[in-house]
């Protein structure tokens, strides 16, 4: 279906439809499943992120040949792909550095939040690879195959990282835990409408939940800054939906996605494009 069409039969539903405007404003976006939700941030690393340097290939980790081969192996055995670092200058929220974007996007959530009574803050976003490598480091506990991956389960090797492109944040409440994270109210107001105040703000989950290999385990924590115009396109099965229904901002936004109305189909190539960078 094209793109003109798609607007044609927004444009005779509009008609018959209206909603009340807060049911529209929040219901403006998408939904997405876990790996629709994956696919958009591949596909926005490797068409529409400013700011960034390609990978840079293996990190060393320990400094033992040996063993840091073996744990490159389990990384990716796992999911973990080699990502981009930010290049560029970063923005401060709180002492936090950040792409610009991703700095815009949570002073407006923050606002949102406080505002709702949320309480959580970001925690850490932009990291380096050398300071995920000291990370990793601390947390890898011996050398066997169960030691890496126990590691593997929550931190990335250097070099893998979203935390190196800065548009990732980790939320949490100052004196909390990242594990106790999804129990919190402020977890059950992020994820509500799957997920609709952080998507108007520009920002999706990063390690979505029904994902078999991603890396880490699922963490409900961190969200990824993709902008509020690719969240608006996607995946051209769901803006059908969405076109079919009330919300005439998503089919205005068709012919401005991010890198044009025809780059709004996600390739599904493009997770091993990633991986081969
Ligand atoms: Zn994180």
């Amino acid at each position: 279906m094209t793109v003109k069409s798609l607007t044609a039969i927004a444009a005779a539903t509009l008609m018959f439809v209206s909603l009340p405007a807060s049911a529209a404003d929040i219901d403006s976006y998408p939904e997405y499943t876990g790996p629709e939700f994956q696919a958009l941030y591949e596909y926005a690393v490797a068409n529409t992120l400013p700011n960034l340097d390609p990978p840079s290939g293996r990190y060393t980790i320990t400094g033992n040949q040996d063993l840091d081969d073996r744990i490159w192996e389990l990384a990716f055995e796992r999911g973990y792909v080699l990502r981009p670092t930010a290049s560029g200058e970063l923005s401060r929220v709180g002492g936090v550095p950040m792409q610009p974007q991703a700095a815009d996007a949570w002073i407006g959530l923050r606002a949102e939040a406080r505002e709702a009574g949320m309480g959580f803050i970001v925690s850490s976003a932009y990291r380096s690879p050398a300071s995920q490598r000291t990370q990793f480091r601390s947390m890898l506990d011996g050398t066997s195959d169960s030691a890496i991956n126990a590691a593997l389960t929550w931190y990335s090797v250097p070099g893998t990282s979203k935390h190196h492109a800065g548009y990732a944040l980790d939320f949490r409440y100052a004196s909390g835990t990242f594990g106790e994270f999804r129990r919190t109210p402020d977890y059950a107001w992020l994820s509500k409408g799957n997920f609709a105040i952080p998507k108007r703000n520009g920002l999706v989950p990063s390690y979505p939940d029904d994902i078999v290999s991603q890396g880490p385990r699922p963490e409900p924590w961190e969200f990824v800054w993709i902008g509020t115009g690719l969240i608006s396109c996607g995946i051209p099965q769901n803006v059908e939906l969405v076109v079919m229904g009330p919300a005439a901002a998503v089919v205005s936004e068709i012919e401005s996605c991010p890198g044009g109305a025809e780059m709004a189909v996600l390739p599904r190539w493009l997770g091993t494009q990633v991986r081969r960078a």
